[in-house]
């Protein structure tokens, strides 16, 4: 992927949302806002990953390529927290990472499964289906299974199986969209929603550049930014979804497999437990029925479903008082 399609795609999804959109400005509560004292009784997040193997596994834009024992000690960090905080999880896996890393890469979906984990399809190369047409498209979901097959399939029963498009680009255009869900639909998939995101590429690229520098006074100092923006971006989403839906519907966590989110799952896990979340599996968040319904505003960009939501429903939302990742970190990881 391109620095310009991930800035665009992952990193400015709320202004892009607004100008997209085209929305009139309408203040959002923000953290410590007053509806913070209104938190529901109950509330629930699914976590996912995306990227499995590795974000920067095989990814010839990839800051600091990850050495095979950087990947599977990053996968196993995480499974350690999730496990820790007794979490479950879903891993999106792209299939060309997992084939060009050799072995290692099957090792790792065994070790998701052997921990009761649920893998997805994020199909096989991570292209972007905005540049494909419809068979392309096909031929993504179809390869993006080989690996995952033997593990999604083995139960006839085993319903539903999630996919998650790169970028979270789900068709373009009306027609599109409604096509690429039926393909989705046609090959026995569910399409895995996001409602909470967090540009953690973007911190893992500064990250990786601090470590590689050898620099840990810059290493600690992006910790602690990624988990402040983390701890803002948790309570802007829920407040976004209450303000669209007048409800907060199960939350989806997006993530990706990075050395970043290796150090400091275990914090982000703290952060929802502090905020009075409970954990949830994907397919049972995605059974609120605010996920049921299909989408019909289309959009070439990839926004959390908050503000496919406001779209849907016609209801304004500023985008623009999403909270983008400190300018240092976009600098820092060049
Ligand atoms: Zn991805």
């Amino acid at each position: 992927m391109t620095e310009t399609e991930k800035t665009i795609t992952q990193g400015r999804l709320g202004a892009a949302a607004a100008i997209l959109f085209g929305f009139a400005l309408v203040s959002l509560c923000g953290p410590g806002g007053s509806e913070a004292a209104e938190q529901p009784a109950a509330r629930t997040v699914a976590i996912t990953f995306d990227d499995l193997p590795h974000a920067n596994a095989a990814d010839p834009e990839a800051p600091v390529p990850p050495t095979l024992d950087a990947v599977r000690q990053a996968n196993r960090d995480i499974l350690g927290a999730l496990k820790a905080h007794n979490t479950p999880a879903t891993g999106f896996v792209v299939e060309k990472r997992v084939e060009e890393i050799g072995p290692l890469g099957q090792e790792i979906l065994k070790e998701w499964v052997d921990a009761n984990l649920d893998l997805g399809n994020h199909t096989f190369s991570h292209a972007d289906s905005n540049a494909l047409d419809l068979a392309a498209i096909e031929k993504e979901i179809v390869d993006g299974e080989r690996s995952i097959g033997p593990f999604l399939f083995r139960s006839a029963a085993r319903k539903p199986r999630f996919l998650r498009f790169p970028y979270n680009h789900l068709g373009n255009t009306p027609e599109k969209q409604e096509a690429i869900a039926a393909l989705a639909a046609k090959h026995g998939y569910t399409l895995a929603a996001s409602t909470i995101d967090t540009s953690d590429y973007l911190f893992d690229r500064a990250y990786e550049k601090a470590l590689a520098a050898k620099d840990k006074a810059t290493t600690e100092r992006i910790v602690a930014a990624y988990l402040d923006h983390t701890r803002e971006q948790i309570v802007y989403y829920a407040n976004l979804n209450r303000q669209v839906l007048g409800y907060e519907p199960p939350a989806i966590m997006l993530l990706h497999v990075n050395r970043l989110n290796a150090v400091t799952l275990d914090r982000i896990l703290t952060l929802f437990e502090e905020a009075g979340y409970g954990f949830t599996t994907l397919e049972a968040a995605q059974a609120d029925p605010a996920y049921q319904k299909p989408l019909t505003a289309a959009t070439k960009f990839g926004p959390m479903w908050g503000y496919r939501w406001a779209r849907d429903n016609t209801i304004k939302i500023d985008g623009s008082t999403e909270k983008e990742p400190p300018e240092w970190i976009v600098k820092q990881g060049g």
